[in-house]
């Protein structure tokens, strides 16, 4: 697993960093961690961060910095126009990913914000691997819809194969055939995927989604938010791959692909975001946007410090040692739940461990949230904060029914450089005793129910006393422990 090897004969993942600044953590007793959840509507975004213990919900703009990162957050140029740190971002980008151009945006989403407002038009098509909820959200906003072309293999939760998150070539060629190539606004491939997750993509399987659009003249568009996982699973798990250096995979990815945009909440450990175009006339489309909705060209919505810790965490990312880790530990967690009997999704991904709620909780119907079930008595039994990604987090259809997800997953997200060994440990210990106790958790009902990004804002209340019952059993086995 890590390059270097145990005397004990053990794997298990090394550090090659080490802690500089700490935070104190708590964890109040599970009668109050009970209390929280009520308050909170048994959704995990709505717990208040002080009651929790370990904050798995996301990676997204709580990755640790690194002392160069916060060192370069003191030399920032403050200027509204001109700014010698913009410049120190855009050539950086440039270095990297090899597109003339670049567009500043405050988070992922505002640069999803603007590619849909400037390439999907009414009825348009935007064929993808798999959604991601702002992009979703986005797109249908301004009239589009999604299809998703995931291979079949990357929805099977236990799996061996090394990229799930592969685009199936025959589904992509099909849909442009039904639409007309003119129907499609443009391709998106997500690499590495989020909902499904954090499943990465081949190098090999975006050369052939890239052979097609260039055939078709479609634009093709990489949502790079989670590319840092995406390139160690490149190098470690793709012979073509194997003797690159990660900058010449990132290449080889930018170098197939007319844009490149990313979340930095993700990509780089820092708070931002962009869209990286290779072509003068795309980049005039979407510049007016910019400053309209974002900020000036040369901040975008991001603070000036942001923009230092970006470019050098963009840096930084083109480091082995650094990208290895989260992924690293990501496999651990996901080999010692396995391990239990504890249902995850196989073979371990980027983001976060991922487990399986419809086998984890199997007596509870789709339409009680089995995930958002699970999240909630994570938090009660552990003081662990993961996300629901399943039926909770889709969007009702028009006329009231329920889409049920095709996955139903509670996320235990693993922020980058973040957590201990030790503290894994804790989660996975919390996790095997929850899967034991398994048949005391029960479902979730709305209480109120939001229209749009339901999941954010949405109040649910226990479908029976089963979190009173858990509590009581977890007394039982654990006499005063935390
Ligand atoms: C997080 C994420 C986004 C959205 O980025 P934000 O910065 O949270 O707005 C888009 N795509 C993917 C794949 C992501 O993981």
């Amino acid at each position: 697993m890590s390059k270097i090897k145990y005397f004990s004969g053990e794997t298990i993942p090394l550090e090659m960093h080490k802690v500089r600044i700490v935070q104190k953590l708590a964890l109040p007793p599970i009668e109050h961690r009970l209390e929280v959840m009520t308050k909170a509507g048994n959704n995990t975004f709505l717990l208040p961060n002080e009651e929790v213990f370990l904050d798995m919900l996301t990676d997204s703009g709580v990755n640790a910095m690194s002392d160069r990162q916060l060192a370069a957050m003191m030399v920032a140029d403050d200027a509204y126009a001109g700014s010698a740190t913009y410049t120190r971002l855009e050539t950086k980008l440039r270095d990297i990913f090899g597109m003339d151009y670049f567009l500043p945006a405050h988070q992922g989403r505002a640069c999803e914000h603007i590619l849909a407002k400037v390439l999907v038009t009414p009825g348009s098509v935007v064929p993808m691997n798999y959604h991601f909820t702002t992009t979703k959200a986005h797109i249908t906003l301004q009239g589009g819809v999604v299809e998703e072309l995931v291979s079949d293999a990357g929805l099977e939760v236990v799996s061996a194969l090394p990229f799930k998150g592969d685009m199936d070539i025959a589904k992509l060629e099909a849909t442009i055939a039904r639409h007309g190539a003119g129907k499609i606004a443009f391709v998106r491939v997500e690499s590495g995927t989020n909902l499904i997750g954090g499943q990465p993509v081949s190098l090999k399987n975006l050369a052939e989604v890239s052979a097609v659009c260039r055939r078709h003249g479609i634009v093709l568009v990489l949502d790079a938010s989670l590319l840092a996982d995406n390139l160690h699973f490149n190098k470690t798990r793709e012979a073509s791959c194997k003797d690159l250096t990660i900058r010449e995979i990132t290449r080889r990815i930018a170098d197939l692909c007319d844009i490149v945009y990313f979340s930095a909440r993700k990509l780089g450990c820092a708070r931002g975001g962009g869209i990286c175009i290779r072509d003068k006339d795309m980049y005039l489309r979407m510049r007016g946007l910019v400053p309209l909705f974002e900020g000036f060209l040369t901040y975008g919505g991001m603070s000036v410090r942001e923009i230092e810790a970006i470019t050098v965490g963009l840096e930084e990312t083109m480091d082995e040692d650094m990208i290895d880790q989260g992924p690293q530990f990501i496999a651990y967690m996901v080999g010692e739940l396995e391990r239990r009997g504890v249902p995850v999704i196989t073979p371990a991904g980027g983001l976060g461990c991922h487990v399986d709620a419809k086998r984890f909780v199997d007596h509870i119907p789709q339409e009680q949230y089995p995930a958002g079930a699970l999240a909630s008595a994570l938090y009660i039994a552990g003081g662990i904060r993961g996300m629901e990604r399943g039926t909770l987090s889709e969007q009702r259809e028009p006329d009231g029914r329920e889409v049920f997800s095709n996955m139903e997953l509670v996320r235990l997200a693993m922020p980058r450089r973040v957590f201990t060994l030790s503290q894994v440990k804790y989660a996975i210990d919390r996790l095997s005793w929850l899967h034991e106790n398994r048949r005391l958790v029960g479902g979730l009902t709305f209480v109120e129910e939001p229209e749009v990004l339901r999941f954010f804002y949405g109040l649910l209340k226990p479908v029976s006393d089963w979190q009173q019952r858990l509590v009581a059993k977890f007394r039982a086995d654990f006499g005063d422990s935390l």
